[in-house]
Protein backbone atom coordinates (compact mmCIF):
# COMPACT_ATOMS: atom_id res chain seq x y z
CA UNK A 1 0.00 0.00 0.00
CA UNK A 2 1.50 3.12 -1.16
CA UNK A 3 1.95 6.38 1.97
CA UNK A 4 -1.26 8.71 1.00
CA UNK A 5 -1.70 10.69 4.01
CA UNK A 6 -0.78 14.09 2.76
CA UNK A 7 -0.76 17.37 5.36
CA UNK A 8 -2.18 20.58 3.87
CA UNK A 9 -1.51 23.56 5.39
CA UNK A 10 -4.46 25.94 4.78
CA UNK A 11 -5.86 28.94 5.45
CA UNK A 12 -7.02 29.46 1.89
CA UNK A 13 -9.55 28.60 -0.97
CA UNK A 14 -6.40 26.69 -2.75
CA UNK A 15 -5.86 24.39 -0.04
CA UNK A 16 -9.49 23.64 0.29
CA UNK A 17 -9.53 22.79 -3.60
CA UNK A 18 -6.68 20.89 -3.40
CA UNK A 19 -8.01 18.54 -0.93
CA UNK A 20 -11.13 17.72 -3.05
CA UNK A 21 -8.58 16.96 -5.95
CA UNK A 22 -6.54 14.40 -3.81
CA UNK A 23 -9.38 12.99 -2.28
CA UNK A 24 -10.46 11.98 -5.58
CA UNK A 25 -7.07 11.14 -6.29
CA UNK A 26 -7.69 8.23 -3.92
CA UNK A 27 -4.87 10.53 -1.60
CA UNK A 28 -5.86 10.93 2.40
CA UNK A 29 -5.56 14.29 3.19
CA UNK A 30 -5.91 16.16 6.31
CA UNK A 31 -5.83 20.49 6.25
CA UNK A 32 -4.16 22.31 8.69
CA UNK A 33 -5.96 25.47 9.89
CA UNK A 34 -4.37 27.94 12.04
CA UNK A 35 -7.38 28.52 13.95
CA UNK A 36 -7.17 32.37 13.58
CA UNK A 37 -10.87 32.54 12.09
CA UNK A 38 -13.91 31.35 14.31
CA UNK A 39 -15.45 29.79 11.40
CA UNK A 40 -13.62 28.91 8.82
CA UNK A 41 -15.61 27.57 5.61
CA UNK A 42 -14.35 23.74 5.81
CA UNK A 43 -12.37 21.51 3.62
CA UNK A 44 -13.31 18.34 2.87
CA UNK A 45 -11.43 15.16 4.24
CA UNK A 46 -10.01 15.17 7.72
CA UNK A 47 -8.88 18.96 9.48
CA UNK A 48 -7.28 19.70 12.26
CA UNK A 49 -7.52 23.20 14.04
CA UNK A 50 -4.45 25.13 15.67
CA UNK A 51 -0.71 25.59 15.79
CA UNK A 52 1.53 22.81 16.15
CA UNK A 53 4.48 24.53 18.28
CA UNK A 54 6.98 25.75 16.01
CA UNK A 55 8.66 23.39 13.61
CA UNK A 56 9.68 20.70 15.92
CA UNK A 57 5.95 20.45 16.70
CA UNK A 58 4.84 19.99 13.40
CA UNK A 59 7.43 17.49 12.87
CA UNK A 60 6.45 15.26 16.03
CA UNK A 61 2.85 15.42 14.08
CA UNK A 62 3.95 14.13 10.73
CA UNK A 63 5.94 11.01 12.42
CA UNK A 64 3.07 10.61 14.73
CA UNK A 65 0.11 10.67 11.80
CA UNK A 66 2.46 9.05 9.13
CA UNK A 67 2.05 11.68 7.31
CA UNK A 68 3.69 11.20 3.45
CA UNK A 69 4.39 14.89 1.55
CA UNK A 70 3.56 18.04 2.84
CA UNK A 71 1.90 20.84 0.73
CA UNK A 72 2.30 24.29 2.24
CA UNK A 73 -1.07 26.00 0.49
CA UNK A 74 -1.10 28.90 3.09
CA UNK A 75 -1.53 32.31 2.53
CA UNK A 76 2.06 34.52 0.73
CA UNK A 77 1.74 36.37 3.58
CA UNK A 78 2.25 33.42 6.26
CA UNK A 79 5.94 33.14 6.37
CA UNK A 80 6.55 31.65 9.61
CA UNK A 81 4.53 28.65 9.17
CA UNK A 82 6.45 28.20 5.28
CA UNK A 83 10.02 27.90 7.02
CA UNK A 84 8.67 26.00 9.37
CA UNK A 85 6.98 23.13 6.97
CA UNK A 86 10.58 23.16 5.40
CA UNK A 87 12.57 22.56 8.46
CA UNK A 88 9.73 19.51 9.69
CA UNK A 89 10.43 18.09 6.07
CA UNK A 90 13.72 17.72 6.23
CA UNK A 91 13.54 16.45 9.65
CA UNK A 92 11.14 13.69 8.39
CA UNK A 93 13.08 12.77 5.07
CA UNK A 94 9.26 13.99 3.41
CA UNK A 95 8.70 15.64 0.53
CA UNK A 96 7.65 19.45 0.72
CA UNK A 97 5.67 21.34 -2.15
CA UNK A 98 4.31 24.75 -1.81
CA UNK A 99 1.06 25.74 -4.07
CA UNK A 100 2.37 29.32 -4.83
CA UNK A 101 -0.11 31.42 -6.85
CA UNK A 102 1.47 33.75 -8.75
CA UNK A 103 1.44 37.61 -8.00
CA UNK A 104 -1.00 40.31 -9.68
CA UNK A 105 1.03 42.46 -12.64
CA UNK A 106 0.11 45.85 -12.94
CA UNK A 107 -1.72 46.59 -15.88
CA UNK A 108 -1.89 49.96 -18.35
CA UNK A 109 -4.26 52.26 -16.42
CA UNK A 110 -2.55 51.59 -12.49
CA UNK A 111 -0.90 53.50 -10.47
CA UNK A 112 0.35 51.34 -8.07
CA UNK A 113 2.58 52.38 -5.31
CA UNK A 114 4.50 49.10 -3.79
CA UNK A 115 5.62 49.30 -0.62
CA UNK A 116 7.75 46.63 2.09
CA UNK A 117 5.39 46.43 4.33
CA UNK A 118 2.53 47.42 5.87
CA UNK A 119 4.16 50.47 7.83
CA UNK A 120 5.27 51.66 4.92
CA UNK A 121 1.66 51.40 3.13
CA UNK A 122 0.50 53.47 6.22
CA UNK A 123 3.54 55.66 5.53
CA UNK A 124 2.72 56.18 1.64
CA UNK A 125 -1.03 57.64 2.59
CA UNK A 126 -1.79 61.11 2.06
CA UNK A 127 -3.68 63.19 5.06
CA UNK A 128 -6.72 63.19 4.38
CA UNK A 129 -7.11 59.82 2.46
CA UNK A 130 -9.97 57.58 2.26
CA UNK A 131 -8.78 53.99 1.95
CA UNK A 132 -10.33 50.82 1.27
CA UNK A 133 -8.09 48.28 3.49
CA UNK A 134 -8.03 44.58 2.60
CA UNK A 135 -5.04 43.74 4.84
CA UNK A 136 -6.61 41.76 7.11
CA UNK A 137 -7.72 42.13 10.36
CA UNK A 138 -4.44 41.40 12.58
CA UNK A 139 -2.42 44.54 11.28
CA UNK A 140 -5.02 47.42 10.87
CA UNK A 141 -4.09 49.17 14.23
CA UNK A 142 -1.36 51.17 12.46
CA UNK A 143 -4.10 52.28 9.95
CA UNK A 144 -6.47 53.33 12.57
CA UNK A 145 -3.79 54.65 14.60
CA UNK A 146 -3.57 57.72 12.02
CA UNK A 147 -6.31 60.37 12.89
CA UNK A 148 -6.24 62.14 9.83
CA UNK A 149 -7.35 59.34 7.52
CA UNK A 150 -10.34 57.15 7.71
CA UNK A 151 -12.57 54.87 4.82
CA UNK A 152 -13.27 51.32 4.98
CA UNK A 153 -11.49 48.22 6.10
CA UNK A 154 -12.68 44.73 5.19
CA UNK A 155 -11.87 42.02 6.86
CA UNK A 156 -13.32 38.53 7.79
CA UNK A 157 -13.88 38.74 11.48
CA UNK A 158 -13.99 41.94 13.87
CA UNK A 159 -10.89 43.63 14.73
CA UNK A 160 -9.35 43.06 18.05
CA UNK A 161 -9.07 46.26 18.50
CA UNK A 162 -12.08 49.29 18.86
CA UNK A 163 -13.18 50.97 15.50
CA UNK A 164 -12.29 54.45 15.11
CA UNK A 165 -15.18 56.35 13.95
CA UNK A 166 -13.60 57.31 11.09
CA UNK A 167 -13.66 53.98 9.95
CA UNK A 168 -16.15 51.54 8.75
CA UNK A 169 -15.43 47.62 9.02
CA UNK A 170 -17.19 45.72 6.31
CA UNK A 171 -16.79 41.43 7.73
CA UNK A 172 -17.10 40.06 4.12
CA UNK A 173 -15.35 36.94 2.08
CA UNK A 174 -14.61 36.83 -0.93
CA UNK A 175 -14.97 36.70 -3.93
CA UNK A 176 -16.12 39.75 -4.86
CA UNK A 177 -17.24 41.33 -8.43
CA UNK A 178 -15.73 44.56 -10.09
CA UNK A 179 -19.02 46.17 -9.98
CA UNK A 180 -19.65 45.30 -6.40
CA UNK A 181 -16.43 46.98 -5.98
CA UNK A 182 -16.65 49.71 -7.65
CA UNK A 183 -19.77 50.48 -5.42
CA UNK A 184 -17.92 50.23 -2.95
CA UNK A 185 -15.04 52.70 -3.79
CA UNK A 186 -17.73 55.49 -5.06
CA UNK A 187 -20.25 55.04 -2.04
CA UNK A 188 -17.66 55.38 0.40
CA UNK A 189 -15.82 57.93 -1.62
CA UNK A 190 -12.90 56.11 -1.40
CA UNK A 191 -9.43 57.81 -2.95
CA UNK A 192 -6.59 54.79 -1.97
CA UNK A 193 -6.82 51.21 -2.17
CA UNK A 194 -4.45 49.46 0.38
CA UNK A 195 -3.93 45.86 -0.27
CA UNK A 196 -1.93 43.18 0.26
CA UNK A 197 -0.13 41.63 -2.88
CA UNK A 198 -1.79 38.22 -2.18
CA UNK A 199 -2.87 37.41 -6.18
CA UNK A 200 -5.46 35.12 -7.02
CA UNK A 201 -8.73 35.73 -8.64
CA UNK A 202 -10.70 35.91 -6.16
CA UNK A 203 -10.06 39.26 -4.29
CA UNK A 204 -8.50 40.91 -8.03
CA UNK A 205 -11.84 42.58 -8.56
CA UNK A 206 -10.66 45.12 -6.56
CA UNK A 207 -7.59 45.88 -8.74
CA UNK A 208 -9.90 46.43 -11.67
CA UNK A 209 -12.41 48.42 -9.92
CA UNK A 210 -9.43 50.99 -9.19
CA UNK A 211 -8.04 51.09 -12.39
CA UNK A 212 -11.34 51.66 -13.66
CA UNK A 213 -11.84 54.63 -11.44
CA UNK A 214 -8.12 55.90 -11.35
CA UNK A 215 -7.82 54.92 -7.94
CA UNK A 216 -4.05 54.72 -6.92
CA UNK A 217 -3.19 51.08 -5.23
CA UNK A 218 -0.68 51.43 -2.16
CA UNK A 219 0.50 47.22 -2.79
CA UNK A 220 2.06 45.53 -0.03
CA UNK A 221 5.26 43.68 -1.52
CA UNK A 222 4.96 39.56 -0.16
CA UNK A 223 7.50 38.66 2.27
CA UNK A 224 10.10 36.76 1.11
CA UNK A 225 9.54 32.92 1.54
CA UNK A 226 12.49 30.56 2.32
CA UNK A 227 12.53 28.54 -1.45
CA UNK A 228 10.88 25.06 -1.90
CA UNK A 229 9.65 23.10 -4.97
CA UNK A 230 6.60 25.27 -6.11
CA UNK A 231 3.39 24.56 -8.36
CA UNK A 232 1.44 26.91 -9.60
CA UNK A 233 -2.19 25.16 -8.88
CA UNK A 234 -4.26 22.29 -6.89
CA UNK A 235 -3.42 19.80 -10.75
CA UNK A 236 -0.24 20.97 -11.05
CA UNK A 237 0.61 19.44 -6.66
CA UNK A 238 -1.63 16.25 -7.01
CA UNK A 239 0.61 15.43 -10.71
CA UNK A 240 3.31 15.83 -8.50
CA UNK A 241 2.19 13.72 -5.38
CA UNK A 242 1.00 11.18 -7.71
CA UNK A 243 4.47 11.12 -9.20
CA UNK A 244 6.44 10.97 -6.03
CA UNK A 245 4.26 8.84 -4.24
CA UNK A 246 2.60 6.67 -6.19
CA UNK A 247 3.89 3.28 -7.66
P1 LIG B 1 2.25 32.73 10.08
O1 LIG B 1 2.59 34.08 10.59
O2 LIG B 1 3.07 32.15 9.00
O3 LIG B 1 2.21 31.65 11.26
C1 LIG B 1 2.13 32.00 12.62
C2 LIG B 1 1.86 30.73 13.40
O4 LIG B 1 0.51 30.30 13.19
C3 LIG B 1 2.72 29.55 12.99
O5 LIG B 1 3.97 29.58 13.62
C4 LIG B 1 1.85 28.37 13.39
O6 LIG B 1 1.92 28.16 14.79
C5 LIG B 1 0.46 28.89 13.13
N1 LIG B 1 -0.05 28.51 11.80
C6 LIG B 1 -0.05 29.26 10.66
N2 LIG B 1 -0.66 28.60 9.68
C7 LIG B 1 -1.04 27.41 10.18
C8 LIG B 1 -1.73 26.31 9.65
N3 LIG B 1 -2.18 26.30 8.37
N4 LIG B 1 -1.97 25.25 10.47
C9 LIG B 1 -1.54 25.26 11.77
N5 LIG B 1 -0.90 26.29 12.31
C10 LIG B 1 -0.65 27.35 11.55
O7 LIG B 1 0.71 32.71 9.60
P2 LIG B 1 -0.39 33.88 9.56
O8 LIG B 1 0.05 34.93 8.59
O9 LIG B 1 -0.75 34.24 10.97
O10 LIG B 1 -1.60 33.08 8.89
C11 LIG B 1 -2.33 32.13 9.65
C12 LIG B 1 -3.25 31.37 8.71
O11 LIG B 1 -4.12 32.27 8.06
C13 LIG B 1 -2.51 30.58 7.64
O12 LIG B 1 -3.07 29.29 7.59
C14 LIG B 1 -2.75 31.36 6.36
O13 LIG B 1 -2.85 30.51 5.23
C15 LIG B 1 -4.08 32.05 6.67
N6 LIG B 1 -4.18 33.38 6.02
C16 LIG B 1 -3.23 34.33 6.27
C17 LIG B 1 -3.34 35.58 5.65
C18 LIG B 1 -2.31 36.65 5.87
O14 LIG B 1 -2.44 37.73 5.28
N7 LIG B 1 -1.27 36.41 6.66
C19 LIG B 1 -4.42 35.82 4.78
C20 LIG B 1 -5.37 34.82 4.55
C21 LIG B 1 -5.24 33.60 5.17
P3 LIG B 1 2.91 27.06 15.42
O15 LIG B 1 4.28 27.64 15.27
O16 LIG B 1 2.44 26.93 16.82
O17 LIG B 1 2.74 25.80 14.61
Amino acid sequence: MPPRSILILGGTRAARELAGLLLADGFSPVTSLAGATSQPLMPPGKVRIGGFGGAEGLASYVKAEGIAAIVDATHPFAAVISANAIAAAKACGVPLLRLERPEWQAEPGDAWIVVPSISAAVDALPSGARVLATIGRKEVASLFARNDIGGVARMIEAPPDSVPQNWTVLRERPPFTEESERHLITHHAITHLVTKSAGGEDTAAKLAAARALHIPVVMIARPAKPPAPACPDGPAVARELRRLLLP
